[in-house]
C-alpha cells in the first residue's frame, strides 16, 4: 500500500536534488513512497537544455557543479547516493573540449551540464529502493487544488491526467517571465542581419550570452595574432553592437580559480554577530547593521592575501558609477570603461587565492548564507528589503556574477575589431524614432552624443510575469488565492514562502500540503538560482533534505511516526 504521494512539479535541477534525498532517504525509511515527476522534458535538464548551442557556456566551473549530495554539502551526516560531479563525469566519459581532457576549472557548454544531469537523473531513480516509486508524467501540470479539508492536493495535468497527491513541491524554475527575453539564442536575436547597429541592454551574463550570439553563433572565430594577442576574425553575418547599462559600469570578470581554494572562515561577518543583532527580535537594516559587517569581512580578507596600506574603496566598487573625469566625453568615457575591463582582467587572471581585491569580493558569495540570514524571511525592514533588492543584490551580481573572464577578453577583441562599442555613459535615453528605428542620447556625458540603431535587444533576465502567461499554473494557483507575490518596488520577485518553504496563500497563510524549492521562492529568500556544488555548503540541499525528512516522517504509519519521536533527542 502507498503511504505518502508526492508530487513534484518541475523536473529541472532543483526537482532532482528532491528527488535524490528522497531516494537517499527512503532506502532507511518505514514509509512507502511515491513520486510523481511532472515535466515536459527529461528530468534533471530543467533549463539547460542539450539542443542549445555550444558557445552559450556555463558561468560556473564544472568541479564546481554536481546533481549528487555530500557531508559538506549538508553540514552533517546523512544518507547518500554516490554520484560524479560535473567534471567527473566529464573525465569519466572521455569528454573532450577543443580535443583535450576536460580541466576542473573549465566553463564547459549548458548543453553538457543538461546531458549530465539528464545522466544523474536515471542514476538517482535507479538506486531508488523498492519501498519507493517514481513514475515520471512527460507534460505541464496546469493546475494545483485543494482535494479537500485534510486530504491533500489534486494536481491536474494538460493531458487529463489527475494526480492525487499528499503533498505537491512546485519546482517549475524562473516561471513565466516579463516581455521579451533573449532566450532561446540564437532564434531571439534571428532578425537582426548583418551590418545593422544593434543596442544590447546590459553587461551581464546574459548580455555575454547575446554577444556570443551575435558574433561566433554567425561564425565569426577568436583566434590569436603572431603576438599572441587575441582578436576576432569576422565572418561578415555581425551586426555591430552598442553596450548600453543604466549604471555604466562593467561587470567583473569571474577570476581563475586556484585548485585547492578553500573558502576563508569568516571573521567578522559571522552568523553569530546576525543573530546577536537579531537578539532583541528586532527586523534589521541592511545598511547600518549587516553591510558594515561585510565591508569589514572584505578588508579583512584583503589584507589575509596580502593587501597592504589602506584598503580600496570596496563601496565604491559596489555602488558607484563611472568617476567624473570619464563622463567629460564620449571618448573619455570609452577609455575608462576599457582600462576598467583590462584592470579587473588582470586581477581575474591572478585568480582567487592569490589576488586580494578578488579574494575580498569573493566575501560577498562564499559568505551568502549569512546574508541570507539576515535578509530572509523578512529579516529586514521593509524599506531596507527594498534597497536590498534594488541595490545590494545587484551590485553583488555586477561584481562577483560576473561573465568568465575569457568572455571579456573576448569583449576587448570585439571592441578592437570595430565591432562593439562602448554606449554612451550610464542611463541612456532611447527614443523610438518613426522610421522604426531607436534614437540613443547620453544623459551624463558633458558632452553629449547622440545616434540611431536598428535594434533595441534586451540583455537581461526578464522578471516574473504572472500576465506573461495567463493560462499558466501560477496564474491558476493565484486566481485560486493558493499564492501571494513578493514584490519589491512593485517588481514582482517570486512566492512568499515561509521557513520550511511552504507557500503562503494570498492571505499569508503557509499550506503544509504545498511547498516551492528554487527560483520561485526569490523575493522570501536571496539567491536562489544555481545548480549546487560539490564539497562545500549547500543551501538547496539542505532545503531539499529537510523536506524530503519531512515528508518521510509526516506521512509515516502512526505507530512508526511515534517511536520514531521518541527515539530523537530533544533539542534544545
Ligand atoms: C540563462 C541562464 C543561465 C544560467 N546558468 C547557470 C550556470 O551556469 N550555473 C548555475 O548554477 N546556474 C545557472 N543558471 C541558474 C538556473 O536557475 C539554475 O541553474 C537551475 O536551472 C535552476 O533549476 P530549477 O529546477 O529551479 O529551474 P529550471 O532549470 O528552470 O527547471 C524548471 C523545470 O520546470 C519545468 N516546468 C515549468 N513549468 C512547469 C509546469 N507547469 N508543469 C511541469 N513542469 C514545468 C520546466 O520544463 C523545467 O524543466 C542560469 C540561469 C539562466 C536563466
Amino acid at each position: 500500500m502507498v503511504s505518502t504521494r508526492v508530487v513534484i512539479v518541475g523536473g529541472g535541477p532543483r526537482g532532482l536534488g528532491l528527488l535524490e534525498r528522497l531516494v537517499a532517504r527512503a532506502a532507511s525509511s518505514l514509509s512507502r513512497l511515491m513520486v510523481d515527476i511532472v515535466d515536459p522534458g527529461d528530468v534533471g535538464v530543467g533549463m539547460h537544455l542539450a539542443e542549445q548551442p555550444d558557445y552559450l557556456l556555463l558561468n560556473t566551473v564544472c568541479s564546481q557543479l554536481t546533481a549528487f549530495t555530500d557531508h559538506r554539502m549538508l553540514g552533517g551526516p546523512g544518507p547518500m547516493i554516490a554520484g560524479p560531479s560535473l567534471y567527473e563525469w566529464c573525465r569519466q566519459h572521455d569528454f573532450r573540449l577543443n580535443g583535450r581532457h576536460v580541466e576542473a576549472t573549465d566553463h564547459l557548454p549548458r548543453a553538457v551540464l543538461g546531458e549530465y544531469l539528464a545522466w544523474s537523473a536515471k542514476r538517482i531513480m535507479a538506486a531508488a529502493p523498492a519501498s519507493m516509486a517514481v513514475r515520471h508524467h512527460r507534460t505541464r501540470a496546469v493546475s494545483v487544488q485543494r482535494a479537500g479539508v485534510g486530504s491533500g492536493e489534486r494536481v491536474v495535468l494538460a493531458d487529463g491526467t489527475v494526480l492525487e497527491a499528499d503533498h505537491v513541491v512546485l519546482t517549475i524554475g524562473h516561471g513565466p517571465v516579463h516581455g521579451a527575453s533573449p532566450y532561446p539564442l540564437p532564434g531571439s536575436v534571428q532578425t537582426v542581419q548583418a551590418g545593422e547597429a544593434v543596442a544590447l541592454l546590459g553587461v551581464g551574463l546574459t548580455a555575454m550570452d547575446v554577444l556570443a550570439a551575435l558574433t561566433v553563433g554567425r561564425d565569426g572565430v577568436f583566434d590569436h595574432d603572431r603576438n599572441g594577442q587575441l582578436r576576432y576574425v569576422p565572418s561578415g553575418q555581425e551586426p555591430r553592437v552598442t553596450l548600453l547599462s543604466r549604471r555604466g559600469v562593467p561587470s567583473r570578470a569571474r577570476p581563475a580559480l586556484r585548485s585547492g581554494r578553500r573558502m576563508t572562515p569568516a571573521a567578522y561577518f559571522t552568523r553569530n554577530r546576525i543573530e546577536q543583532l537579531r537578539e532583541s527580535g528586532r527586523e534589521l537594516d541592511f545598511v547600518d547593521d549587516v553591510l558594515p559587517l561585510i565591508l569589514e569581512e572584505m578588508c579583512h580578507r584583503w589584507r589575509l592575501f596580502g593587501g597592504t596600506g589602506t584598503p580600496p574603496p570596496f563601496t565604491a566598487m559596489l555602488f558607484n558609477g563611472p568617476p567624473p573625469t570619464a563622463l567629460r566625453s564620449d571618448d573619455s568615457y570609452t577609455q575608462w570603461y576599457r582600462k576598467a575591463l583590462t584592470d579587473d582582467l588582470v586581477q581575474a587572471e591572478r585568480g582567487l587565492g592569490v589576488d586580494p581585491v578578488k579574494e575580498a569580493l569573493e566575501v560577498l558569495r562564499d559568505h551568502r548564507d549569512v546574508i541570507r540570514l539576515a535578509v530572509d524571511h523578512d529579516g529586514l525592514t521593509s524599506a531596507s528589503r527594498g534597497w536590498f533588492y534594488r541595490t545590494f543584490a545587484p551590485a553583488v551580481n555586477r561584481v562577483v556574477i560576473g561573465p568568465q573572464k575569457e568572455r571579456h577578453q573576448e569583449l576587448l577583441a570585439l571592441i578592437d575589431a570595430g565591432l562593439v562599442t562602448i554606449g554612451p555613459g550610464p542611463a541612456t535615453r532611447i527614443d523610438n524614432l518613426t522610421s522604426g528605428r531607436y534614437r540613443l542620447s547620453s544623459t551624463s556625458l558633458d558632452k553629449p552624443v547622440g545616434l540611431s540603431v536598428d535594434h533595441v535587444v534586451s540583455g537581461n533576465y526578464p522578471a516574473l510575469d504572472l500576465g506573461a502567461q495567463p493560462d499558466s499554473l501560477l496564474s491558476s494557483l493565484d486566481a485560486d488565492g493558493r499564492i501571494r507575490i513578493v514584490t519589491v518596488s512593485d517588481r514582482p520577485f517570486g512566492l512568499s514562502v515561509d521557513h520550511a518553504h511552504r507557500v503562503c496563500d494570498a492571505d499569508g497563510y503557509p499550506q503544509p500540503t504545498l511547498t516551492a524549492l528554487g527560483p520561485l521562492a526569490e523575493g522570501s529568500t536571496y539567491y536562489n538560482h544555481y545548480v549546487a556544488s560539490p564539497d562545500a555548503p549547500s543551501r538547496a540541499s539542505v532545503d531539499a533534505d529537510r523536506l524530503s525528512g519531512d515528508l518521510l516522517q509526516q506521512h509515516q504509519p502512526r505507530d512508526t511516526a511515534r517511536r520514531t519521536l521518541e527515539q530523537e533527542p530533544a533539542h534544545v
